[in-house]
């Protein structure tokens, strides 16, 4: 099995080297643009080995028998866990790349903002379940908005997964959703509160940016990378909404969210 493994993530990083070498051979320019265009084309090359490595890892993990031994199957299931975080990473890579470049556009449709609030809760009920934390979910008015579905989708998960990560068990977390403002200023607002463990004033500002974690060794076995939030404020920002951030240290933090809603027919 051990050498099934070896194998395998030679072959992987034969294949990682063999495709970078080709790009390396582009002479680097010291530009902001090359360099975001690097990132975007590096993050892109490296979605397909990697899920050819979880698939591998999978098809391990079915040929496991009763006398596999304990050792090897530790080994596979610390490697799928790493390459799943390696693929979130490079998701979210890919995602903060593309959303630098010019070029890239938001989609602009109409739709109704609350079904995909109700999914994204209801997708998290499991995690939040397995942590013993009750979360709750409350929707008011009109929810009509205009923007990227995909995009604002992400934006509820990444509120809802970070208010459970940083959540201890027996906790609560509350999404809430409304319409607020006069027909002239409609705005929908959307809140994730929490009872976890808070953000610090010094770090309330900088969680927004790449890669900032705030007390990274109390957050090293949350498994996250700091990308989230800077996701999210570019989603919340090209939609010409606000996202600011309160917070009691050891009592719970409140993500709030403020989208221009749909103007009514
Ligand atoms: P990640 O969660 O992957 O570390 P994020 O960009 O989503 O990255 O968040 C940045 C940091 O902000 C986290 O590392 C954590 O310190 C802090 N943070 C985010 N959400 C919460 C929350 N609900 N409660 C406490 N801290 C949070």
């Amino acid at each position: 099995l051990l050498a099934g493994l070896g194998l395998l993530f030679f072959g992987v990083a034969l294949y990682i080297s063999h495709r970078m070498s080709r790009r390396a051979m582009v002479p680097i320019q010291a530009s902001y643009t090359k360099q975001r265009e690097f990132v975007a084309d590096a993050s892109h090359e490296l979605r397909t080995p990697l899920s050819v490595m979880l698939s591998s890892i999978d098809a391990l993990e079915m040929e496991q028998t009763e006398e596999t031994d304990p050792f090897s199957r530790k080994l596979l299931s610390g490697m799928k866990e790493e390459v799943k975080r390696m693929s979130r990473l490079v998701g979210d890579l890919l995602t903060l790349a593309r959303s630098d470049m010019p070029e890239y556009r938001l989609q602009r449709e109409l739709f109704d903002l609350e079904p995909y609030a109700r999914s994204a809760a209801e997708s998290m009920q499991g995690l939040a379940a397995a942590k013993g934390i009750r979360l709750e979910a409350a929707f008011s008015g009109s929810l009509q908005i205009v923007g990227d579905a995909e995009r604002l989708k992400q934006l509820l998960y990444i509120l809802l997964d970070n208010a459970v990560k940083y959540t201890p068990e027996g906790g609560e977390v509350r999404l809430s959703l409304r319409a607020e403002g006069s027909e002239a200023a409609r705005r929908l607002v959307l809140e994730v509160q929490d009872t976890g463990i808070g953000i610090a004033p010094e770090d309330r500002l900088r969680i927004f940016d790449r890669f900032y974690r705030a007390d990274k060794a109390r957050n090293r076995q949350q498994g996250g990378h700091g990308l989230g939030l800077a996701i999210a404020k570019w989603i919340v920002d090209a939609h010409g909404g606000s996202i600011a951030v309160e917070s009691a240290p050891g009592r719970g933090s409140a993500f709030n969210v403020r989208l221009p809603a749909a103007r009514e027919m």
